[in-house]
């Protein structure tokens, strides 16, 4: 079998949805149980990348969840817990003062500390594998877009914007915001939503937030609505409010023009929690979250094309299982089947 690979930019590179040197990885996951099993596989697999690598893939430094006693969100965690034993620890409000003095809790929060919390470092994690697929014979294509594709369930054809033609036996659609383009007979209710990221240095107690001191923390700051930051790992420490950009499209979107009222409105929420962060960012970027009405994933056959595989780790939490995914994606393509539970994933559901 061979494969070839196209990139109509050159990754690991800033224009998508995979950069930003940290993404969080949970276990305990709020979003739902039946991500865990996924979880578990992922984990195993950026281990084994780093284990194969002398490249920084993964770091477990441990996740905190903080929000409103009895939010869903707490919630989630604990039955995940319940559900597959994962390690967590529930924190009242006193236990995280006292334990990082850095953060100050509402008297009513609680928190839940996921010991299996962490880091994985996108480019490191990218750069690897494309490395890894070279030399296990896969022939990539970077700077190079594909416009057009046509299958007849046997054979695909694609065509770049070039002009040059490519065939194949199977497809896999994997273009992140870009999807809508390269999908438009299927139309997906797909919301690509521009998300910003900060990096500050603290006021103070710079070393209470280097990793080896603090974990990743998320504050839910009104019912539903979060912030997330990740510890200092060589750039600052990251922050951004989940889930509170508008809609664009990544062909117009400007990655460098960032409303000075987006950098406010982040610090006004994090002041009362982390009040050593309540100073001007020193970095900050634009990404995209390509958000599923459900914010679960789409990993299916595209509903006319059984050769056709479309893949969209998304919805703003899709990095931590990008391992797993590809080995799902691998059983897919090749057998038809994964021993995964993928049925929340499906096309149908979004039709
Ligand atoms: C700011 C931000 C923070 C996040 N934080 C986390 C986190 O902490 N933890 C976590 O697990 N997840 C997180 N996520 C989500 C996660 O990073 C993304 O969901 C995931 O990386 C998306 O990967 P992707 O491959 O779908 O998209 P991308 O990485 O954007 O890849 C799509 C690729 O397709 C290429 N492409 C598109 N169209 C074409 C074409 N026509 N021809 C050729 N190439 C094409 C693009 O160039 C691009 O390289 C975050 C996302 C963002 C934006």
């Amino acid at each position: 079998m061979s494969v070839i690979g196209f990139d109509m930019y050159n990754p690991p590179h800033t224009m998508g949805s995979s950069h930003g040197k940290a993404r969080i990885i949970r276990k305990s996951y709020s979003e739902g149980s039946h991500f865990v099993p996924l979880l578990n596989r992922s984990y195993e697999l950026f281990f084994e990348l780093q284990n194969q690598t002398n490249l920084e893939i993964i770091q477990i430094i441990g996740g905190l969840m903080i929000a409103k006693k009895g939010a869903n969100s707490l919630e989630g965690i604990k039955h995940s817990s319940e559900v597959h034993n994962c390690e967590i620890e529930i924190l009242t409000s006193n236990d995280i003062k006292s334990r990082w003095e850095i953060f100050n809790p509402e008297e009513e929060m609680e928190g839940v500390l996921d010991l299996m919390g962490g880091a994985v470092f996108p480019e490191n994690v990218i750069n690897t594998n494309l490395n890894f697929s070279k030399e296990y014979g896969a022939e990539l294509h970077f700077n190079t877009k594909i416009s057009k594709w046509i299958s007849d369930d046997n054979y695909v054809t694609l065509k770049t914007e070039t002009g040059d033609t490519y065939y194949g036996d199977k497809l896999i659609i994997c273009s992140g915001a870009w999807l809508p383009n390269l999908l438009k007979d299927i139309n997906l209710p797909l919301f690509i939503e521009r998300q910003i990221l900060f990096w500050f240095d603290p006021i103070n107690n710079a070393e209470k937030f280097l990793p080896q001191n603090s974990p990743n923390h998320s504050w839910e700051y009104e019912d539903g609505k979060m912030i997330y930051i990740q510890p200092n790992f060589g750039d600052g420490i990251k922050a951004a409010i989940h889930h509170d950009g508008y809609e664009v499209d990544p062909d117009k979107l400007d990655r460098n023009k960032i409303n000075l009222n987006e950098e406010k409105k982040l610090r006004t929420i994090m002041k009362s929690y982390i009040p050593d962060l309540d100073v001007d960012s020193v970095r900050s970027a634009v990404c995209m979250y390509t958000n599923t009405p459900d914010r679960e994933f789409i990993i299916d056959f595209h509903p006319e094309y059984k050769n056709v595989l479309i893949l969209s780790p998304c919805s703003g939490h899709g990095f931590k299982f990008s391992p797993v995914i590809g080995e799902i994606a691998f059983n897919l393509i090749n057998n038809g089947k994964s021993k995964f539970s993928i049925n929340s994933f499906t096309i149908e559901r979004l039709l």
